[in-house]
């Protein structure tokens, strides 16, 4: 089923992708405490993010709700270290990939007993305006939460996993994954 999953994932845009064994996730308490210190604007802004997305226990229950994965990855090549432009563009075509990879598997996979989990990069944009705090999320299974807000590192979780993160000199890599199984 991997090798399905990675061809559909190649097609949806990613540039790279590695199977996940959910055992290596470790959840980490230092990496949601720096979500408070609002660097990345989305604290308390949107469902997918601290406090919204629920307390670090909480999260980490929904991810020992499942055993594997897939992780998945855009990497943008920049001009320079200073390619504002292209750093952009990246993370939304991340974003456009994970929303069509998602939408492919569940097609794919309509029996699944139950809804894949889906991690971006960053906060959800999936609405142009959250309806956080005031009304419940418009698409709680599609929402895309972020791995630093389920207090993974990023790039422990590809190491743990054999996928690198760094494609070197002048590129940018987005990280996600989808928990499914
Ligand atoms: S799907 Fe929409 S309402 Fe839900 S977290 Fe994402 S942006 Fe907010």
């Amino acid at each position: 089923m991997f090798r399905r999953l990675k061809i559909l994932a190649l097609k949806c845009g990613f540039s790279h992708t590695g199977m996940l064994d959910v055992s290596t996730i470790r959840v980490r308490p230092e990496v949601r405490d720096a979500c408070t210190a609002d660097t990345c604007k989305a604290y308390n802004k949107t469902w997918s993010c601290p406090p919204g997305c629920g307390t670090l226990a909480e999260c980490e229950t929904k991810i020992r709700n499942y055993k594997t994965g897939i992780l998945l990855q855009t990497t943008g090549k920049l001009e320079d270290s200073l390619d504002y432009e292209m750093m952009e563009q990246t993370g939304m075509e991340h974003g456009t990939n994970l929303d069509e990879f998602t939408k492919e598997i569940k097609k794919l996979y309509p029996s699944w007993g139950k809804q894949p989990l889906v991690i971006g990069a960053g906060a959800c944009t999936r609405c142009v305006n959250c309806t956080y705090p005031g009304s419940p999320c418009r698409f709680p299974n599609d929402m895309r939460i972020s791995m630093e807000a389920l207090g993974m590192v990023i790039s422990e979780v590809c190491k743990d996993n054999n996928l690198p993160y760094y494609y070197g000199p002048n590129t940018l890599t987005y990280t996600g994954c989808i928990l499914f199984e």
